[in-house]
């Protein structure tokens, strides 16, 4: 796909980006340049790179008012042989269309989302970090028509944002203490929770800082109708090792279907682990921690792939998982999954795409 390229006038001096990319944090540090593509009159524009800039856009847009917007989450990997690496993108693809079916926004073909994240990839491939460090890459997609009635917006804009990210718990990979929430819910039957839209993490912000009032690093949220089923946290998906048996909540409809989730699946049963995909409920968590019967629990998604979970907190009481130590299946299966993401492991399932520089 063809791909306009308006370098930026006033690059970052090689200096400066090297100090941005000593600790770059999460989310903190952009790039020289986005990738855009505008639909107009029912159809894509070509992608268009450009220098990042603030957008122009109208007070009307509805994306202010109602919320039509959809994003994504991917990494950019540079290996010790200097290659670029991206992990599972057309999975990413195929779940940003879906999101977009379910806003009632047009689909963004596969072609022009790989074709946009790829070409900012190449612009500023000085920017991807070497060592631990990734390239994060925020596909998103916004509402742009100036109209304040009620109804799909007939014009959007499609962009890409890249980041150079460290990891994202600070300290390593200290266990995560949890805040289960029963006063807010994420995602109802028949809602949005399985689309990865900006409204889902609006409507959680009041649980994540309860949680944070808690002491707690993360929300679980619990399902809408009961209060009762572990669903997912406010960004990541969840995993639970009982009698050896490694269990991560059904996709029903509520929960975000991630691709670190899905991969992690099939590694855990190439470790020869029982794998389920069934509801727990937080009841059963709780007896399971007391009765050691619950060994280990982890949190994942892109942005800090696997983390441990050490502790959970709720309104009427606190308990630990497995002395709050990161257990040997958890360090496992993050090991297995980074080495592939990195190119230091074979790829027998074809996950990682090369990015041509
Ligand atoms: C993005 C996201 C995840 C994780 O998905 P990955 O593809 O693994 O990054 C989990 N839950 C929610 C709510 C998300 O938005």
């Amino acid at each position: 796909m063809q791909t306009i390229v308006e370098r930026h006038p006033g690059l970052t001096p090689p200096d400066r980006r090297a100090e941005l990319l000593r600790e770059p944090g999460f989310g903190k540090v952009f790039t020289d340049h986005m990738a855009m593509a505008w639909w107009r009159d029912g159809e894509w524009t070509a992608p268009r790179i450009t220098p990042r800039r603030p957008l122009a856009l109208d007070p009307a847009a509805a994306v202010l008012h109602y919320a039509q917007e959809i994003f994504e989450g991917m990494k950019a990997y540079r290996t010790e042989e200097g290659e670029v690496l991206l992990f599972r993108p057309e999975v990413n693809a195929k779940r940003f269309a879906r999101s977009a079916e379910r806003m009632a926004m047009p689909q963004v073909p596969e072609a022009l989302f790989s074709a946009a994240v790829e070409a900012l990839i190449r612009t500023d491939r000085d920017w991807i970090p070497s060592g631990e460090g990734s390239l994060y890459l925020r596909p998103f997609m916004i509402a742009t028509e100036a109209f304040l009635g009620v109804r799909p917006a007939t014009e959007y804009l499609f962009c890409v944002l890249a980041c150079p990210v460290g990891a994202y718990f600070k300290g390593g990979a200290k266990p995560v203490t949890v805040w289960a929430s029963t006063t807010f819910t994420r995602a109802a039957a028949g809602g949005t929770g399985a689309a990865k839209c900006g409204g889902n993490y609006a409507g959680s912000l009041i649980a994540q800082a309860e949680a944070i009032r808690h002491g707690c690093d993360q929300v679980v949220f619990l399902d809408a109708a009961e209060h009762r089923w572990i669903e997912e946290l406010g960004g990541m998906n969840v995993f639970f090792l009982v009698d050896g048996t490694l269990i991560t909540p059904p996709l029903t409809g509520t929960i975000l279907e991630g691709v670190t989730r899905s991969s992690l699946l099939t590694l855990a049963r190439e470790e020869g682990l029982k794998v389920e995909e069934r509801p727990y409920d937080f009841e059963t968590l709780k007896a399971d921690a007391a009765s050691g019967r619950l060994t280990e629990a982890f949190a994942c998604g892109t942005a800090a792939v696997v983390a441990a979970i050490g502790e959970v907190r709720h309104a009427a009481g606190a308990f630990a998982i497995a002395g709050g130590v990161e257990g040997p299946v958890t360090s496992t299966l993050r090991r297995r999954l980074t080495d592939i993401q990195r190119g230091q492991a074979p790829d027998p399932h074809g996950w990682t795409r090369r990015v041509q520089l």
